[in-house]
């Protein structure tokens, strides 16, 4: 006897047309808690996509099986990563790190990589994007980088640009904001120091952080330092970026 499917896919012309973006969760393990910002679920959703919530999970086939089911992958902002994933002590100014988090990301980056999944990494996302990739990165910016830096975790409200980055021309971020300079929110104290074999920086801030790092190999493997899914209330181009994810993943379907 066959399985009656209770509740049937709501089709549009016959087709489901949505993409469905996984997006994974955080992990606060002292608390026994997975989590997932709301913005970066209604970015999503805005952009015309499915968001997929994906917890750590103990088998690696487990994780495979949910990703071969979407058709995007969104890496979202959170905690430190451990710097044993680029080869590297943990220096003092290292922040919380959340193992299980850390190897969730990293897997399900290179996954979806390997399959060439559009991906777009925020934040910690572009991190794990550009270490799951080969990369590194400063662990913590203030203590490492030569030179006055700027403030990279602002005081401001949450979704103000607090600084401003420079766009490389031929970058795909270029294409889908429409501009040379914007004005970016920044709430890290990391940030890739060595973009991955095959990554491109497409944007630095004028301290020389690199804010934005893109795939040459890939039909969209992209990591932005800010956080456009605070942004997009304000400045409304932000929304282009997940405009883009949800766009590839539609296309690769
Ligand atoms: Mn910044």
């Amino acid at each position: 006897m066959t399985a009656q499917r209770r509740f049937p896919l709501v089709k549009r012309g016959g087709e489901l047309v949505k993409a469905v973006i996984a997006l994974t969760c955080g992990h606060a393990s002292d608390e026994g808690r997975y989590y997932v910002a709301e913005s970066y679920v209604r970015c999503i959703e805005l952009a015309g996509g499915i968001p997929l919530l994906i917890p750590p999970l103990e088998d690696e086939c487990d994780l495979q099986h949910l990703l071969e089911s979407a058709d995007g992958l969104l890496l979202p902002g959170g905690v430190d990563i451990d710097p044993i994933h680029f080869g590297e002590e943990p220096l003092d100014g290292l922040g919380r790190v959340e193992p299980h988090w850390d190897r969730l990301e990293l897997r399900a980056a290179r996954l979806a990589l390997a399959s060439d999944l559009p991906v777009l990494g925020i934040c910690r996302g572009a991190q794990v994007l550009n270490v799951a990739a080969g990369g590194s990165l400063y662990q913590d910016i203030a203590s490492q980088m030569k030179g006055q830096c700027l403030q990279h975790r602002q005081k401001a409200p949450r979704w103000y640009g607090t600084h401003s980055i420079k766009i490389e021309p031929n970058s795909v971020l270029a294409e889908i904001l429409e501009m040379q300079t914007a004005r970016v929110n920044s709430h890290h104290h990391q940030a890739v120091k060595t973009p991955a074999p095959g990554f491109k920086v497409a944007a630095s801030s004028s301290d020389g952080i690199i804010e934005c790092i893109e795939s040459e190999n890939h039909r969209f493997a992209c990591g932005v330092q800010w956080h456009p899914e605070l942004m997009v209330g304000h400045y409304p181009e932000q929304m282009e970026i997940f405009r883009r994810l949800v766009r590839c993943a539609e296309e690769g379907k």
